[in-house]
């Protein structure tokens, strides 16, 4: 009996207020995992986001486009409003993807999880560790170091840090 080709999509859904090294890093190891990687922008935050959808979409995408990791794997970055697990279903895939920094993030996510769990059983969350490096990066940080003038950059790519400047 032949076996179908395995294919595993995972969707990356987050903020992305600015992109951070960090989030590229999960982006990058989880395209070690996964076949496909849809990068889920998304539109419907609760506070004004800095950078608008389309700004962070074209972001996202560049900073994948540039990267050695990433850029020849199979990727895209899309817009994303409404119920997580509905756009999982309809992106054919499998696996949602999250990074964790720290207990304060594991909290938040074992919920998240257990949410979309409920929502959804044959959805998986699959979670990433945070590189020692990574693990004190976080987009709020980032903005915030920004807005005061602060150097962002150990955080972000010489191109997120130049958008923020602006
Ligand atoms: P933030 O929490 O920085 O505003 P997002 O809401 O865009 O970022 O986060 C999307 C996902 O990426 C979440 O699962 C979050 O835990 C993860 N993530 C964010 N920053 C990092 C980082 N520095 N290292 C690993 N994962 C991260």
């Amino acid at each position: 009996m032949t076996k179908p080709a395995p294919w595993l999509t995972g969707v990356y859904p987050g903020s992305f207020d600015p992109v951070t090294l960090g989030h590229i890093d999960i982006a990058a190891r989880a395209l070690k995992v996964v076949d496909h990687l849809v990068i889920a922008v998304g539109a419907n935050m609760a506070k004004a986001p800095l950078f608008s959808v389309q700004a962070r979409v074209e972001m996202v995408t560049a900073e994948l486009q540039d990267n050695a990791a990433t850029k020849d794997k199979s990727w895209e970055v899309v817009p994303f409003d409404g119920l997580l697990v509905d756009f999982v279903q309809k992106n054919a895939a499998q696996v949602i993807v999250r990074g964790l920094r720290g207990v304060t993030d594991f909290e938040y996510e074992s919920q998240m999880a257990g949410v979309n769990r409920r929502l959804n059983a044959d959805v998986e969350t699959l979670f990433f560790m945070a590189r020692e490096e990574h693990k004190n990066t976080a987009s709020r940080f980032v903005r915030e170091v920004a807005a005061l003038g602060g150097d962002v950059s150990s955080f972000v790519t010489p191109r997120v840090a130049a958008l923020l400047k602006k």
